[in-house]
């Protein structure tokens, strides 16, 4: 897939000339309208009076929790870093690569300063010394956006000059593992790192360091401003809070779709127009190639934190992509592993070619399935990151709802 040839580049040039999407810069809210409708008062205010206890509990109240997958609570995070000995960083998490997800861009692309201010509050609780914001190359839009709109912060004296300093990710998915994105803001190749010790102790600089997802400091904002019931007084089947589902796949209107919490792969299908004509449900992914597919008949799920664990998946940061019978579960789940293989850092063995063997034992006629299943345990066992620990999800998932087509 890394192979690009001339043809491609002429295209993809002839398509910038004429305007591509993908490298226009859309309409969105500068600093000018952000501060006009209020903008930066609550930093200002927090910055002058505020008690980070305070701050600290209202976010532990709305229940905002990480949005990048892990779903850590981001009131106790801020706390962990607070609590080591300065200087401290934080570094923004904005390598969107988990195919499917798209929620950061969409947010980034509409309405930057509600990243960046919450941002800068999350910097004011730990007392950063700098921000970093590690963001994905793949997306040029949001880069020559958070440009200008940093230059913006620091022409109008909220940031000093270099305060922020934005990295650009150079393609590769493992940097969106934590440990690997600090090892690359050093400046090193993105392995991730053995833990403990913790980024919260030893991250950048091997100081310690926040790291938050870019929708997570979004939410950040609109909590302090609007308050914390925006998030907690949502609810539906028992969970609380709001989910930015990026759906794809066989519907009618795939993009974010901003529901609740507890919804459903029916109500997110629903959300999204339904499915394509003449297409019927069969199966779908979470939260990503980590979170394997799920069969069609377990639709009663909220696709949640924490709900997806007893099925052997997890919700991530929720890329719900939908297959129709008219797409085959054990072609989606090699590609899948074909993805991992792709992407392992290479680092450890059970992982780098834990990978490569499962792809080829997936792509017989009838899997192996006994040893797929061995090799999938050593790989959870032993691999050294969430990469090699998660990408066997995707082999027994399918084993276990799709058993005809292996
Ligand atoms: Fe690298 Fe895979 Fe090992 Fe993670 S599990 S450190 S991606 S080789």
């Amino acid at each position: 897939h890394n192979h690009i040839d001339n043809a491609t580049v002429e295209k993809v040039e002839a398509a910038i000339a004429a305007g591509d999407t993908h490298t226009h810069v859309p309409d969105y809210e500068d600093f000018a309208a952000y501060k006009a409708e209020g903008g930066y008062e609550k930093l200002a205010e927090i910055r002058k009076s505020g008690e980070f206890e305070t701050i600290q509990q209202t976010l532990l109240d709305s229940g905002l929790r990480g949005l990048g997958g892990a779903g850590f609570p981001s009131g106790k995070k801020w706390g962990f870093v607070r609590a080591e000995a300065g200087p401290r960083y934080l570094a923004v998490n904005g390598d969107e690569g988990e195919p499917g997800t798209f929620k950061d861009r969409y947010y980034l692309e509409r309405t930057p300063h509600l990243f960046l201010e919450g941002m800068l509050i999350a910097a004011w609780a730990v007392e950063a010394k700098t921000c970093f914001i590690y963001m994905r190359d793949e997306y040029p839009a949001v880069l020559k956006i958070l440009a200008k709109e940093i230059k913006a912060l620091e022409d109008a004296g909220i940031v000093e000059e270099g305060y922020i300093e934005l990295r650009r990710g150079a393609g590769a998915y493992i940097c969106g593992e934590e440990s690997a994105m600090i090892e690359s803001i050093e400046g090193k190749r993105g392995l991730p790192r053995h833990r403990p010790p913790f980024v919260a102790q030893v991250g950048v600089y091997n100081k310690p360091t926040l790291v938050n997802n870019v929708e997570t400091l979004y939410w950040v904002t609109r909590v302090l401003r609007e308050g914390g019931e925006i998030l907690s007084g949502v609810e539906k089947n028992d969970r609380k809070g709001l989910r930015s589902y990026s759906v794809s796949g066989r519907v009618k209107n795939p993009g974010v779709h901003l529901l609740p919490a507890g919804s459903t792969i029916l109500d997110i299908i629903e959300a999204a127009g339904g499915m394509l004509d003449g297409h019927t449900l069969k199966a779908y992914q979470p939260g990503g190639p980590s979170s394997g597919l799920l069969p069609a008949h377990m639709d009663d799920v909220p696709l949640d934190f924490d709900t997806l664990q007893p099925h052997g998946s997890f919700i991530g940061s929720a890329a719900v992509v939908v297959l129709s019978d008219k797409d085959s579960a054990k072609e989606a789940a090699i590609n899948m592993l074909k993805f991992f293989e792709d992407e392992s850092c290479g680092q450890c063995t059970p992982c780098r070619v834990g990978c490569e063997k499962a792809v080829k034992l997936m792509q017989a006629d009838k899997w192996d399935q006994s040893l797929l299943e061995e090799l999938s345990q050593t790989m959870v066992d032993a691999s050294i990151c969430g990469l090699g620990q998660a990408a066997p999800n995707p082999i027994r998932l399918t084993m276990k709802h799709f058993p005809d087509e292996v």
